[in-house]
């Protein structure tokens, strides 16, 4: 065989970035990726969504090269699909995160999470006197900061901070 039939691969760090991370989408035959987390929210998205409390395969990549992120973190659930609820629950941890949904090996949804104007039941209130903290009412909350997270509690006013976050 002549050698010179062998060919390089091109040296393309953009165009080889993309091609891997489509074979790594692609590597599910029906789920959803959750793409594009902040390395160091990646545990964090998987405790409020119990990830670690379901029994479906789940492959969780941390600290990966991103140009848009500096590392990222990726996870990959199979055949679980997100309420609403839960996608807000990775908007308010991950705001960067992208949502990619797999159906036989085809993405049929890709779009990045959007933090919402208002929050129902998935946050619970700062202010211990709150009602919702004594009665069985569901918590609700306005949106008043989205880039730097603040949460104003629709019953009490309270403010809510990012970094205080607990959810339900
Ligand atoms: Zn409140």
């Amino acid at each position: 065989m002549a050698k010179q039939n062998i060919q390089q691969p091109k040296n393309s760090p953009k165009n080889n970035g993309h091609d891997r991370k489509e074979l790594k989408v692609s590597a599910i035959e029906n789920g959803t990726v959750i793409d594009h987390i902040p390395a160091f929210s990646v545990f964090q998205v998987i405790r409020i969504l119990n990830l670690d409390n379901i029994p479906n395969q789940i492959m969780i990549g941390t600290n990966l090269d991103s140009q848009k992120l500096g590392k990222k973190g990726i996870i990959k659930v199979s055949n679980k699909y997100f309420e609403s609820e839960e996608i807000n629950k990775i908007a308010l941890v991950a705001p960067t995160a992208t949502l990619i949904v797999i159906k036989d090996y085809t993405v049929v949804y890709k779009a990045k999470v959007e933090i919402p104007d208002k929050i129902k039941k998935i946050v619970k209130c700062i202010n211990p006197n709150c009602i919702t903290n004594h009665e069985n009412i569901p918590t609700k909350f306005i949106v008043i900061d989205k880039e730097d997270l603040r949460l104003q509690c629709h019953y009490c006013e309270k403010v809510t901070k990012k970094e205080v976050i607990n959810f339900i």
